[in-house]
This record gives structure tokens, sequence and C-alpha cells, in this order.
């Protein structure tokens, strides 16, 4: 493609990104495709031949658009609504286009330090200590990942050698945990039995009485606590452990204490909500997701830890070939993951904390907490509706409750069930559901830059007259 046929096809593909942007309601939120549909509308082969961009973009509108669930939509309401804003939109353009492979210092040192300098913004916008250090990944699950090896690395050093042998490990988290602890615990080879659910209290949260205990019981029985997870916003209901408590147990039993803020801990920035991130202050390392609820486009998950140099020891293998003079004085960003190439996310951080302000983000995340908080006194308030969990954040757990069904849990579950699909059907909202004590719960989360208290209200609207 010649610089003059790039240009225009730039031109044009920012006037569909922009008309896009102006208007993501006027599609269908949630794809209305059946599995296979796009497979079938696509060759099975190759084309033979180069062909023109504007077949190309047309068959991106034909085929692609109607297989695309908008989450630009001001209706999405489902899982953590999220927006990649036009500024991070914009990053991600001249990301693409410097095309920086960000493994060493040298591979481009702006990657490298403006990941050093944002995410120090972040922390300091978020009232962390400066003694953690941050880096970036692409999603929670793998910064998890890491914080959980380098756990490892820092209670058995000899495992990387010499894996782990008879060791019996143990992580903790509550019953409430993101799946992504399951998995790093089996990716690491220590096995999925490893990981101990401590139970949650009426409002979801980790009891530190149970943790204490099952710590006391598998000392007894021969494992070694690795590390504990505590949740500050979990994935069905946002309920926050006791992260205070925790970390001071952590302390005790010297085991690390890895937090999962991915979704809520950016709220610690918003004013009255210091508290979010109260006791993490003490953790060895913490999750942060501006792909979630900040604003920036997917992917791009941050670890903090004050144990950068065990996150390092860790992973850091340097084949003769990638040494380079400024190993030591600078850091190359392949020394602290199991990737080696990297992309340069931290430009799109960057251009959205630049673009909103520390008091525009604010802002964003309150109105946000806001419309959560209006939707929840709209069901408390209703007589055909009940609220299943607390609302910390910008997440709503409800349910339907007709007076017929009431005290029979299945067809309660059952009605819930219908009551999403038709409402989804609408193709106006979609919203997704969850499980708590058993019970079939719907979720409404807010997190879309372009959703207001008419698409809530709206929302709201539509499951009062499907019930
Ligand atoms: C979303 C979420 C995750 C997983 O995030 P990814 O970035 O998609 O891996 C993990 N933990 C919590 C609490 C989450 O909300």
């Amino acid at each position: 493609m010649d610089p003059e046929e790039f240009r225009r096809e730039a031109h044009r593909v920012a006037d569909w990104i922009a008309d896009y942007l102006s208007n993501p309601g006027q599609y269908p939120v949630l794809s209305r495709v059946s599995p296979g549909d796009i497979t079938r509308a696509l060759p099975p082969d190759a084309p033979a031949h180069g062909e023109s961009f504007d077949r190309i973009l047309s068959d991106f509108q034909q085929v692609i658009l109607p297989g695309i669930t908008h989450w630009n939509h001001p209706g999405f309401f489902a899982y953590f609504a999220i927006t990649g804003s036009a500024p991070g939109i914009l990053a991600e353009f001249l990301s693409a286009a410097l095309n920086v492979q960000a493994m060493l210092w040298r591979t481009s040192p702006a990657a490298t330090e403006l990941e050093e300098v944002t995410l120090a913004w972040l922390r300091r916008l978020v009232h962390l200590p400066d003694a953690f250090e941050g880096v970036i990944y692409d999603t929670a699950s793998i910064s998890t990942l890491h914080a959980l090896a380098a756990a490892r690395e820092r209670a058995a050093p000899d495992v990387r050698v010499h894996g782990l042998g008879a060791r019996r490990f143990r992580v903790y988290c509550s019953d409430q945990t993101h799946s992504s602890i399951d998995k790093a615990v089996i990716l690491l080879g220590l096995g999925h039995e490893s990981l101990r659910k401590i139970p949650t209290d009426a409002q979801f949260s980790m009891r530190p009485d149970a943790l204490v205990s099952a710590i006391a019981d598998d000392r007894a029985d021969g494992w070694s606590p690795l590390a504990v997870v505590a949740t500050v916003g979990t994935t069905s209901s946002t309920s926050v452990d006791p992260v205070e408590e925790i970390a001071a147990i952590s302390a005790r039993e010297d085991i690390w204490l890895h937090v999962d803020a991915a979704y809520a801990g950016v709220a610690a920035m918003v004013p009255g909500y210091e508290h979010v991130l109260r006791g993490a202050g003490a953790a060895d390392s913490i999750v942060l997701n501006p792909h979630k609820w900040l604003f920036t486009p997917f992917d791009l998950s941050v670890l903090y830890t004050r144990h950068f140099d065990v996150l390092r020891a860790a992973f850091s293998l340097t084949p003769e070939y990638l040494k380079t003079a400024e190993t030591g004085v600078a850091r190359n960003l392949m020394d602290t993951g199991v990737q080696l190439g990297r992309r340069f996310r931290a430009l799109k951080l960057w251009m959205v904390c630049r673009h909103f302000g520390a008091d525009g983000l604010r802002a964003r995340l309150a109105e946000h907490m806001r419309l959560a908080r209006l939707f929840a006194d709209w069901v408390d308030q209703s007589s055909g509706f009940e609220r299943m969990a607390p609302v910390p954040f910008s997440v709503v757990c409800f349910r339907a409750i007709p007076p017929d069904l009431l005290g029979n849990e299945t067809a309660l579950d059952a009605f819930n069930e219908e009551l999403i699909d038709k409402v989804n059907r609408s193709g106006e909202v979609f919203l997704s559901h969850t499980r708590l004590d058993g019970r079939y719960v719907i979720r409404l989360a807010v997190g879309n830059l372009h959703t207001t208290e008419v698409h809530v209200a709206r929302a709201w609207a539509l499951l009062n007259s499907a019930s």
C-alpha cells in the first residue's frame, strides 16, 4: 500500500470509526448471529491474489460487523462494561504504526520509560506507596500468574532450577475469587489442589478467621503456605475482602499477599473511596486493570509489586544475542515476564490520563457509581425485584421475585434466566448473570462512557415490562 493510498484509506477508516462512536446504539448490542454464521460467510482459503482495500472494508461491514457484540453500546451492562475511549483508540493507531517491540530498553527507550512514568502516575492516583513498581501485561490473569510466580520464587528460589519435587504449596483465596487464580496455580505446576478456597460471610467477603484456621490446618498437614489472594471487587458481586486483616495475617505467617483489584482498584482515586485499597499498601503485589474501568482500550493490565527484584529473579534469562550495554542500568521488559516481545501499551494509558486528567477520570468513575446506586434504589423500592448483594461500586446484583413464585428457588432461577433472555433479545441492553448462594442473579454493570441515566432507566423499564 503506497503512502497516498494509506492516507486515503486511513481517512476513510477514521471517518468510519468517528461515525460508529457517535452512535454505537444504532446496532443491537448483543450480536444476533448463530454459531458458524461468520465462518460460513468466509471462504475456506486465503485469496490467491491481493484484493483492494475497498472490497476488504466492504466485507468488514457486511460480514464481520453483524458478528460483533457492541461493547461500545451504551446499553452494554453485562460482565464488566468497558470503554476504549477515543484518546486510547488514537494511541492504538500510533502504537500500531510504530510497531515497537519493547523487549529491551534499546529496542525503544520511550516504550520502557513511558511505562514506568505512567504507572507511577496511576500508583499515585490510587494512593499506593512509592515502594510499588509497576509493569504492564495484557490481562489480569497474566498479571496474577506473574505475581504468584514471584511468590514462589521468594518462598523457594531453588524451584526455578530443580522444579517442585515433593513440595506441597498452598495458595489461599475466597470462594468468590476469579478463576484466573485457579489457572495460575495449574500453570505454575502447583496443582489445582494447592488452591484452598476460604469461605465468605453474608457480604461475600473472605472470613479472616477461616483463613487463619486453614493455614494452621495446612501447616499441621505438611503443606507450605505460599500466597494469599485477596480481592477488591470480586467478579460476581464486586464484594471486597478485608484486606487490612488479611495483610496482618499474611505478614504474621510470612506469606505473599497478592491483591486482585482488577476491576475496582481504580475507584480508590475517587474522593471518598480512598478506603477501597486500605491495607493493599501492605501487600506484596496488586493488580489493576485500566482496560476494565479506566477507559483504556483492551488490553492493558498493571501489576504492582514491592519486590521487582524477585519478579525479575523469577523470569530473567538473557541469551547472548540479547545482552546489551544497558543491562543493569535501564529496565529491560523481557526480564519481567514470560514473553519476550511486548506491545507498546503504555502509550494508550498515557494518552487516556492526559486527555481526561485526574479530575476527568474521577468524575466519570463517580458518575458510574451514582448510576449503579440509582438503579439499586429502584430495585429496593420495587416489590417485583430484590437486591442480592451490596453495591460498593458500579455493579448491581438483583433478581425478579414474582409473588406466585416466592419460596420456589428453582422456579425463580428459571424465571430470571428467561427474563434476561427476553430483555437481551430487545437489542437495546445486554445483561449477564451470576450465581450467589446458589441463586441465579442478574447483574447490571455500569462502566461505559456513553451510558447515561437514560440508558439505565431504559434497562429498568425493559426488565419491568418483561417480568
Ligand atoms: C476481570 C477480572 C479478572 C480477569 O481479568 P482479565 O484481564 O480478563 O484477565 C481477574 N480478577 C478480577 C477480580 C476481575 O474482575
